[in-house]
């Protein structure tokens, strides 16, 4: 298929009337997997989303670039037509693949598209992504679990098909049950959020990381508390789209802000959890 890729690997044939749903991963073109690599390689059309870099596309000079950028809160219609646009470009016989941000099953709307597909009989085949919840983190020095953390992680999503804040999810139980919490799409409703979490028991001075970009030469972090989220958000002009991380797996990045000891930055502390205690012992 391609020299760039391993030899030792049947790599699959994006055969013509197929749709191939594939997630770009959060940003750096180097966290593409290697059948996404071979998807761009073969495809005659991509149809990507508003979050995929446009460097990623370049791997696939031969193909029509479609954008189908959608923003959070829009009328869902619109996802019906992407969707319907899949359908009609496989049934004139396009080898069709569709990039989406991240992983194309988490908050990607992914699983709509390949039920539309489906219900179509059109033949699909699901390329998965590193998700920006878990690989935006780690590109900020945050491991989305560490055992003397958490046990659990809950991944949210700050609005719903409507646009509006999350009001089907139950913040207390949310609040109660998820040592760590990472919210997708929480900046329009970030006040309202961090004021949930307060009001179900959580402490105002738990850490918060706000990363946005991720993963990109744009890349922000910033660090704050649920009390102080909103203000120093707006105070850093941070825009999404952003990651926002809320427990004290937050902390560990004063030990593994690997992009700053890049630069020549000292570790802030190694022992950022108190734990007094080398973290492999035990
Ligand atoms: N399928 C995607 C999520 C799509 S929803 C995934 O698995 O990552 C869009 C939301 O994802 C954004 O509003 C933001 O919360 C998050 N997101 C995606 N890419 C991001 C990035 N590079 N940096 C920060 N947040 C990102």
């Amino acid at each position: 298929m391609s020299d760039s890729l391993p030899t030792t690997h049947d790599w699959p044939t994006l055969e013509k009337g197929w749709v191939w749903l594939c997630g770009a991963g959060p940003g750096d073109p180097g966290l593409l997997t290697l059948h996404a690599l071979n998807a761009l390689r073969q495809a005659d059309v991509v149809i990507y989303d508003a979050l995929v870099q446009e460097q990623i596309l370049d791997w696939a000079p031969q193909a029509e670039h479609i954008y189908a950028g959608k923003r959070g809160g829009k009328p869902s219609a619109k996802q019906r037509d992407i969707s319907l646009r899949l359908v009609d470009l496989a049934r004139e016989g396009k080898k069709v693949l569709r990039l989406k941000g991240g992983d194309p099953f988490v908050f990607g709307r992914g699983g709509e598209e390949a039920q539309t597909l489906v219900q179509h009989g059109i033949p699909i085949r699901i390329i998965p992504g590193i998700s920006a919840g878990i690989g935006g983190l780690a590109y900020a020095g945050i491991p989305v679990t560490h055992r003397d953390v958490n046990q659990s992680v809950t991944f949210v999503t700050g609005h719903d098909q409507s646009g509006n804040a999350t009001s089907s999810l139950d913040w207390n139980a949310i609040a109660k049950g998820s040592q760590v919490i990472v919210i997708y799409m929480g900046m329009k409703h970030i006040a309202q959020i961090t004021s949930s979490l307060i009001y179900a028991g959580r402490d105002p001075h738990e850490p918060v990381a706000i990363v946005t970009t991720a993963t990109t030469e744009h890349q922000r972090v910033l660090e704050t508390t649920l009390s102080t989220a909103t203000a120093d958000i707006e105070e850093a002009g941070l825009e999404p789209p952003a990651i926002i991380c809320v427990g004290r797996s937050v902390l560990m990045r004063q030990t593994l802000d690997w992009q700053a000891m890049a630069k020549g930055h000292a570790p802030r502390d190694l022992d950022p959890l108190g734990r007094g205690r080398p973290a492999e012992s035990a």
